[in-house]
């Protein structure tokens, strides 16, 4: 039996300290935290205990392949209990890694799907530089030469901003989405759905389980045969479903925690 996990990193599996206490009231103890990324010294995300001995479990038993939007260099800096995953997705399925190196042909198949399908890049970070007001703007990203971010103070935003930054951006053939204080916008032919297609097709998988939080993961999660999403992210805020999409309810950490929960139980029934 071929099972392939394909699930996101940020805010499904794993944790910022703020993220963890998703759902949870002031005075809520801070769950029990394990911490899987370092940034310059400082850990920056977390799982529960149960969550890491589940994804270890999940990495042994299946081909399970982190499936993220992050940078390789920000994917690089995680280290998921379990042993190494054979194949990584990431740059929202930019780059697909083998064996920790970038597959050139597949990014060479995705730079010419971009050049037909959406507009140039420099044209869209031209446009935020104008839009994107000092007030509110932090940082902006352009990653991997694939997409672009901005780091926003979200409690500032404008609110009609992101609905018209929505419609500028799909005219040229991109998609926005707003995570904690990240706004992304990212071609829409740029999917991880693409690249975990690839990897399946690849490995021979019978089946595809995925779980995501984000409109960015909708192509993830229509690439599987079942999937899952937490209670918290904008799948959840904007009542997105699917028949094959279990909608839990629970958020923070402990959603993690229930997904991988999730995805080690769905992974040992039979296949078909
Ligand atoms: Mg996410």
């Amino acid at each position: 039996m071929s099972v392939l996990v394909a699930s996101d990193l940020d805010r499904t599996l794993i944790y910022s300290e703020a993220a963890s206490r998703l759902g949870l009231g002031p005075d809520d103890p801070t769950p029990d935290l394990v911490c899987v990324e370092e940034y310059e010294g400082a850990p920056m995300s977390f799982v529960t205990p149960r969550a890491a001995r589940l994804l270890a479990e999940l990495a042994e038993r299946t081909t399970f392949v982190p499936t993220t939007t992050r940078t390789r260099e920000q994917y690089g800096r995680i280290r998921l209990p379990g042993p190494l995953p054979e194949f990584a997705i990431c740059a929202n399925g930019g780059h697909l890694l083998v064996a920790g190196e970038s597959d050139p042909d597949w990014h060479e198949g995705v730079r010419k799907t971009l050049a037909v399908h959406a507009a140039p890049l420099a044209e869209v970070v031209a446009h935020l530089k104008v839009v994107a007001l000092p007030a509110w703007t932090h940082k902006l990203r352009v990653a991997e030469d694939l997409f672009t971010y901005l780091v926003v103070e979200r409690a500032a935003l404008p609110p009609g901003f992101v609905p018209e930054l929505t419609a500028w951006a799909a005219e040229r053939g991109y998609g926005t989405s707003l995570q904690g204080r990240k706004l992304y916008l990212v071609p829409d032919a740029l999917t991880k759905g693409e690249a975990v297609r690839e990897v399946a097709r690849r490995c021979g998988a019978e089946s595809v389980l995925a779980a995501g939080d984000s409109l960015l993961d909708i192509e993830l999660l229509r690439a599987a045969d079942a999937g899952i999403r937490p209670g918290h992210g904008e799948l959840a805020e904007s009542g997105w479903s699917a028949p094959h999409v279990e909608a839990i309810t629970t958020e923070g950490v402990q959603a993690g925690e229930r997904i991988a929960g999730w995805l080690v139980e769905r992974s040992r029934l039979p296949v078909g």
